[in-house]
């Protein structure tokens, strides 16, 4: 039986941490406040800006939700996102994605100042993470890291295998496995021996958006067993891993729900709290 790594809990532990913090930084005239933009109608879109509403209300910070209809122009969304910056009560800005086809995706999160890039998409950020000099780390793969240390399983040494080389999840939870010292390696859609490599780690990562893709015959005995993976393949959700197969040999486990997602909204609060105390320096 493998030990749950449970998000809810951590992520409650976390969030308890945030709040305390938070209440003495208000203390000395900040409260950090979060600007959360969302284009169009896309369902999954609105769950997740509405979680990060809730949590930010939870924590006593200030929000601000800018719900843009979808045929908002991109000049329109840079002059929301050029004001947003301009404005001192905003630490941090949200852009949820995807966004609407005919509006540019880079061309967006390079216009949210570095500064306020809760998200850690920009260019600058992405170059800070890399020589491990950050202000904010992406808000995933640092739940995962969070959740690791929760659970007192230390990378060092380890073999990590990352699935998945997504800006957003993969290519940086490689980069922070690499930077807490495990050995790592990331495969992709042209990995030609996928189970020979997986069957390898001693912390398996899957970031694939496959629903039960990772199986029992691709993991080590006593692995450690992160699922990224948010899939609905019959409208329930469900991870990367199937859990029932895997969960009886690995040593530890995350579940779908209740897993990395709880995480990253967490991981979210923390880099706008970081955004908010940048005005301290
Ligand atoms: P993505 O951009 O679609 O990337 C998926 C990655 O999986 C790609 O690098 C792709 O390789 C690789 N892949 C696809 N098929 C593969 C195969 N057969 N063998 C090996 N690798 C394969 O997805 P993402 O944004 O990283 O997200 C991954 C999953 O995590 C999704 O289910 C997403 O919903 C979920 N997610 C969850 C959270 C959370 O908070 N829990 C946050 C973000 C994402 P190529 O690069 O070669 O195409």
């Amino acid at each position: 039986m493998a030990q749950i790594i449970s998000g809810k809990v951590i992520s409650a532990a976390v969030k308890d941490r945030i709040k305390a913090e938070v209440q003495e930084l208000k203390q000395k005239g900040i409260t950090p406040g979060l600007a959360v933009i969302i284009v169009g109608n896309d369902p999954a879109s609105e769950v997740y800006v509405a979680s990060k509403e809730r949590a930010c209300a939870e924590l006593s910070m200030y929000s601000e939700k800018y719900a843009l209809p979808e045929q908002t122009t991109e000049e329109d969304l840079l002059k929301l996102v050029n004001e947003l910056n301009n404005r001192d009560e905003i630490h941090g800005i949200l852009c949820q994605l995807p966004l609407p086809k005919h509006i540019n995706e880079k061309t967006i999160l390079d216009a949210i100042s570095p500064l306020k890039d809760v998200d850690a998409f920009h260019p600058q950020n992405v170059g800070k993470i890399m020589i491990g000099d950050y202000d904010f780390l992406p808000c995933t793969p640092a739940g995962i890291m969070e959740m690791l240390k929760y659970s007192y399983i230390d990378p060092s040494g380890k073999h990590c295998v990352v699935i998945g080389r997504s800006n957003i999840v993969g290519k940086p939870m490689a980069m922070l496995m690499l930077h807490a010292n495990a050995t790592v390696t990331i495969c992709h859609s042209k990995t030609t021996n996928l189970k020979e490599i997986t069957k390898q780690a001693d912390i398996l990562v899957a970031a694939v958006g496959r629903a039960n893709f990772v199986t029992a015959d691709m993991v080590k005995p006593g692995a450690v067993v992160i699922d990224v993976g948010m899939n609905r393949p019959n409208g329930k959700l469900c991870g990367d891993v199937n859990f029932s197969e895997v969960e009886p040999i690995a040593s530890a486990i995350t579940p779908v729900p209740g897993g990395v997602g709880p995480m990253t909204i967490s991981m979210l609060m923390q880099n706008t709290l970081a955004a908010a105390r940048l005005k301290l320096k």
